[in-house]
């Protein structure tokens, strides 16, 4: 399905910044094998819903789930996590005191709020003067809530338009299911509110719309992973207030600045990637990135037919113990074919955690101190 210019999962990106819908469209969409295989949960996702909800015989069931699990992308966690959602699903059923009309990835309109704008909602149920609405999140990078989550809002606002003239809503309340990052929350709202606050949006909906406004840095530019943030100049000039701090330093540095520094640094580390990601991509295209050039990578040599040079090794007399090493899979590769469920339950006693390296981190990190007291008695007790 194409996305709507003002399409309802950015919009926390143009709410803050108009005019970066209207910029992104005319960059390539790089939505990579996270993308896909997001498509293939939820396309499972819906599938069990559908089931539950609706019905499905059994065979029909297992045709289309067999489909799903021929794609490569295909891990059993897929079905472990689409299980969850669906449990989740099931508890907000339970919320009715009738069954509710439930629907799945279902279009919803909200382009009396924002100019052409539309989207997917993963499941609507209605009953009883309520509408829930649950998105089902498949990413395992950046947590989600809930909580005056302006995706969900829109959503909220196009069902309201769909369906309002059928049931009589008045309350609503969304929810959003991330499995991967063990996340579930839920909000409520009442539907005046949420009227009011399309009404309030309406404006810089507009002004996304007509690619007008100014370009605004914030948060929203890296947890949206913005595609404008190699060009853009606003986030550009921040770098350039970091390089203006560091000017103005004295020969020698507190550590209340080298703490400062660190944290300036950090900005300018990730916008150098993906300065380095966009010449790399620019270049590749044949354009012209000013004083950078692509160049080979180092590599290493390898047998172009490793049975045959293996083969003649064997037979030049040496003993096949001596040409292969028998390696176990790696933790995570167990994890991968057992799915994390089986992984649990058949090997969870076997599994150590050593303390990990000291690392510097920002103190909004929400990991605990690090005690060096504490990871020397770890590492005795890992040793006995
Ligand atoms: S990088 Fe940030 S400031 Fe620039 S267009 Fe994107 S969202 Fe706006």
């Amino acid at each position: 399905m194409s996305h709507a210019l003002l399409s309802a999962s950015a919009a926390d990106k143009w709410l803050h910044c108009a005019p970066s819908a209207r910029m992104e469209a005319l960059l390539p969409d790089t939505a990579g094998e996270s993308a896909q295989e997001g498509s293939l949960a939820h396309e499972l996702a819906e599938l069990k819903a559908r089931r539950h909800f609706h019905g499905m015989d059994k065979g029909a069931f297992t045709r289309k789930f067999n489909k799903i699990k021929s794609h490569e992308l295909y891990a059993v966690d897929i079905d472990n996590y689409t299980d969850a959602y669906v449990e989740y699903l099931k508890d907000v059923e339970m919320m009715f005191t009738s069954k509710p009309y439930a629907v799945f990835e279902t279009k919803v309109d909200y382009s009396h709020i924002a100019p052409e704008g539309f989207g997917t909602a993963d499941c609507i149920m209605i009953g009883g003067g309520h509408l829930h609405i649950v998105d089902f999140k498949y990413g395992k990078t950046v947590k989600v809530d809930c909580t005056e989550n302006p995706q969900m809002k829109l959503y909220a606002l196009g069902a309201l338009k769909k369906y309002g003239l059928l049931y009589s809503i008045e309350d609503v309340t969304l929810h959003i299911v991330q499995p991967r990052m063990s996340n579930i929350s839920s909000w409520d709202i009442t539907c005046e509110d949420l009227n009011a606050w399309g009404q309030s949006i309406k404006p810089v909906g507009q002004m996304a719309y007509d690619g007008t406004g100014e370009c605004v840095v914030g948060h929203w530019c890296d947890s949206h992973f913005c595609k404008c943030r190699a060009t853009c100049r606003a986030y550009m000039e921040r770098m350039q207030a970091v390089a203006a701090f560091l000017d103005k330093l004295p020969p020698t540095l507190t550590d209340e600045e080298v703490g400062q520094c660190l944290t300036l640094a950090t900005d300018i580390k990730k916008w150098y990637s993906i300065l380095e990601n966009y010449a790399m991509t620019a270049l590749l295209a044949g354009k012209n990135i000013a004083g950078w050039k692509v160049v080979e990578g180092r590599s290493n040599r390898a047998f172009n037919d490793i049975d045959q040079a293996y083969k003649t090794l064997a037979t030049s007399g040496i003993d096949e113990s001596l040409l292969y090493n028998r390696v176990p899979i790696t933790l995570t590769d167990c994890e991968k074919m057992l799915g994390k469920k089986g992984f649990t339950q058949m090997l969870a006693d076997y599994v150590v955690k050593p303390p990990g390296k000291p690392t510097i981190a920002p103190q909004s990190d929400p990991r605990e101190h690090y005690n060096p007291a504490m990871a020397d008695f770890a590492g005795l007790e890992t040793n006995n």
